[in-house]
């Protein structure tokens, strides 16, 4: 695909939701902030910055602290939510600053208020930031218990009107077994939402698909491991899923 004017390919996507698990951030160690790996996935983004695309991003909180685990363990299950919504705001901050350390400008919209650290989340006002192509990242989840970083992702793509949510995980797609354990697995180069939660293929929690589902926006599932997939599949490459309806 090609504007004619450069050899920058169109874009397919002009605004677009990532989301990344915590998890994807703590690199190999197994536990909380990996700062080399958030500069490699802060390259990545750029990447598709560069092509003119706007971009929000939603990060879990995964590799700090998950409200059910807390809640397993004793907690009371609401204290533990909003301890792993402040978990993804910690994230938001490391990725936001290896974002900026790019010179690409960005801005952590927080669900929760905290205005010394993160602006609150206005939603004409996130569009706005889009718009002067800052980059958004929606952090504290929705702000509830009870909810997913995936369900706030789908629901901010939803308000800021992206059109896919690119899921970047550890492998190319949405498989039938997990492909890390089975040699034999296969991979969906597309998938409905409905088989998505009939299979429980486990792309995103049930709330997050089905909020994709009744809006009609399509979820892609690639990796982040792979060095340019990204923008890859901006630029009409790639391997990857593609949830639709
Ligand atoms: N969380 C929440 N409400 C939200 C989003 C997140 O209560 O709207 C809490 C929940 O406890 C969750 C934690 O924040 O376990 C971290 O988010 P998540 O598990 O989605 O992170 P990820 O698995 O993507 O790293």
């Amino acid at each position: 695909m090609s504007d004619g004017n450069s050899s920058r390919p169109t874009p397919a996507y002009s605004r677009v939701m990532l989301k990344i698990s915590g998890e994807a951030l703590m690199g190999t160690q197994g536990y909380g902030l990996h700062p080399p790996t958030v500069e490699r996935i802060a390259r990545e983004v750029k990447t598709v910055h560069d092509m003119g695309v706007e971009i929000c991003m939603v990060i879990g909180g995964g590799n700090i602290f998950r409200g059910l685990q807390g809640s397993a363990q004793g907690m009371e299950r609401t204290t533990a939510d909003y301890m792993g919504m402040l978990a993804t705001v910690m994230n938001a901050l490391a990725m936001q600053s290896a974002l900026e350390a790019q010179g690409i400008h960005t801005r952590v919209i927080s669900a929760i208020r905290m205005d010394e650290v993160a602006e609150p989340y206005i939603r004409r006002r996130a569009v706005r930031h889009l718009e002067k192509k800052r980059v958004c990242i929606f952090a504290a989840g929705t702000g509830n218990p009870y909810f997913t970083t995936d369900t706030a992702a789908t629901l901010r793509a939803n308000e800021m009107a992206c059109e896919a949510i690119f899921k970047g995980t550890k492998v190319d797609g949405v498989y039938d077994k997990d492909p890390v354990k089975n040699a034999d697995a296969v991979r969906y180069d597309r998938v409905s939402y409905d088989d998505v939660l009939a299979k429980h293929l486990g792309v995103m929690d049930a709330s997050a698909i089905a909020l994709a589902r009744d809006n009609s926006l399509p979820i892609i599932v690639f990796s982040l491991d792979e060095p340019g997939g990204f923008r890859g599949i901006l630029a009409g490459e790639g391997t990857y899923t593609i949830v639709h309806g």
